[in-house]
């Protein structure tokens, strides 16, 4: 098969011929359908992440068909679409059993800690799936573990949004943000959206947003005007810490700030006075859990969510990196094998 491997930390990513996998007891061999490109995978290239070691297939946004079944695998059949989580877990851990697998203790990443998806075949754990309804489309399926899955992670689970609540998305242009304003709406909020991008304000504009801002030294007079002088109930933050001041200053009283990505991997300084005083909260997010991933597909069958993405071969791979680096991409970067 066909596989796109980080051949070592700073290298250009390479295609490769690599042997088909097998299934072990309670895994399923599955053939991509559709695979996409996350900044996750930039930052493993860079070498953010040393447990992942080269070469290795990247990538962890897996959707497909199963070709395979391993021994001892029930619930599952010959052709069937599924999604997988972008990791594997014990399902015995004190996370685990509380329902919160996205934080199992032994927690392992595809693409990082074993081979991913940038590839013809995965070979996947059973417990991990999810099974993809038909009205959802590929690049549906594609985003619905590590996007759409994890954006209803961030908003429900984490930071409890209720119906109109405002909601600020950074990076609102990018493959996270353009479906955070989707599923911010779908959920009742008023959505501004902030990007550095003026070239991507009518695509976000379409995707939904109530406001899209281009950031500049005038973002937050504008965030209060927006707001009649409140501030921000919760702030979806993208982009990490070249917005973070900020998001965290657009606050409004008793607001939080929920964190799922941070492109640079590097620092924020907090003024705690601030916080503490506006009674704010600052949380982490990763991934989804099974249930997240059900109503995301669910969320996508009734069209809530429609899919902004740009298909790629997975010769393109390099090319699809290099366009998230310069910020050059609208929508999620999708390859299809
Ligand atoms: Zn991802």
């Amino acid at each position: 098969m066909r596989a796109v491997f980080m051949t070592g930390y700073g290298r250009p990513l390479e295609v490769r011929e690599a042997e088909v996998p097998r299934p072990g007891a309670g895994e399923v061999l599955v053939r991509i359908e559709m695979t996409g490109a996350c900044y996750r995978d930039i930052l493993t290239v860079e070498g953010f992440f040393p447990k992942a070691r080269p070469p290795l297939i990247l990538g962890h946004e897996i959707a497909g068909r199963i070709a395979e079944l391993g021994e001892g695998v029930e619930g599952f059949t010959k052709g069937e679409r599924v999604v997988s989580l972008t990791y594997t877990y014990c399902g015995q851990c004190r996370n685990c059993r509380s329902g919160r697998e996205n934080i199992c203790r032994n927690r392992l990443w595809y693409g990082e800690d074993m081979d991913g998806s940038y590839a013809e075949y995965i070979r996947v754990k059973a417990g991990s799936l999810v099974k993809v309804p038909e009205a959802v489309p590929p690049e549906g399926a594609a985003i619905a573990a590590c996007v759409t899955g994890m954006l209803i992670h961030a908003f429900q689970r984490v930071a409890r949004l209720s119906e109109n609540e405002t909601v600020l998305v950074t990076g609102a242009g990018g493959g996270v943000g353009i479906h955070a304003v989707q599923i911010a709406k779908a959920l009742g909020a008023r959505v501004i959206a902030l990007t550095s991008s003026p070239g991507k304000v009518e695509q976000i504009t379409k995707a939904g947003a109530d406001e899209v801002l281009v950031l500049g030294d005038k973002t937050l007079e504008e965030i209060k005007r927006i707001t009649g002088g409140e501030g921000i109930d919760l702030v979806l933050e993208s982009v990490g810490q070249p917005t973070f001041s900020v998001s965290l200053r657009a606050l409004a009283w008793g607001g939080r700030i929920v964190n799922v990505g941070n492109v640079s991997a590097s620092s924020v300084e907090i003024p705690l006075g601030l916080v503490i005083l506006r009674e704010n909260m600052v949380s982490g997010s990763i991934s989804s859990t099974k249930q997240d991933v059900e109503q995301a597909l669910e969320m996508t069958a009734r069209g809530l969510v429609r899919p902004i993405a740009t298909v790629l071969p997975l010769e393109k791979a390099q090319e699809a990196h290099e366009l998230m680096k310069r910020r050059e991409s609208v929508g999620r970067m999708l390859f299809k094998p």
